[in-house]
């Protein structure tokens, strides 16, 4: 693994530092109720998968937020660090905390028919409903 393919990046206030070596390049947004409710608007997102390490882990507070997920956020300034599927590890981190903001693909967009009507992105990407989901991972 090369220096360049690592990506970095931290909280608002900077006691959590994450660098994910996944290096995927894709944004998902997710529009379902309970990301809208946690961050007041979508959930964008890069699915870093399991290989993510965090410095200032005892900054780090964890909610369980479903039987399947939980969410972590820094306790000091309450940036919200990643959504992580509790059984395989998977960490879906908050694109704005990476440090580089280029490169980028918006690709994926999930739950679109649980996107209210008062906002719509006009980037062409993948949509899926939630029924799709459940087709494509088992209903949670
Ligand atoms: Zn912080
Ligand atoms: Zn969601």
């Amino acid at each position: 693994m090369t220096e360049a393919s690592k990506r970095t990046g931290s909280c608002l206030c900077g006691a959590v530092r994450m660098t994910e070596t996944n290096s995927s390049n894709k944004v998902g947004a997710c529009h379902c109720g309970m990301c809208r409710k946690w961050g007041g608007g979508p959930f964008m997102e890069i699915d870093c998968g399991t290989d993510v390490s965090f410095e200032g882990e005892d900054q780090i507070t964890i909610y369980d937020s479903s039987s399947w997920a939980e969410r972590g956020f820094c306790r000091k300034c309450g940036s919200h660090l990643f959504y992580r599927l509790k059984e395989s590890k998977q960490h879906m981190i908050p694109v704005g905390l990476f440090d580089d903001q280029e490169h980028l693909v918006f690709e994926n967009q999930v739950f679109i028919d649980k996107k209210p009507s008062f906002y719509s992105f006009s980037n062409k990407t993948n949509e899926l409903t939630e029924a799709e989901i459940f087709e494509m991972y088992g209903s949670p």
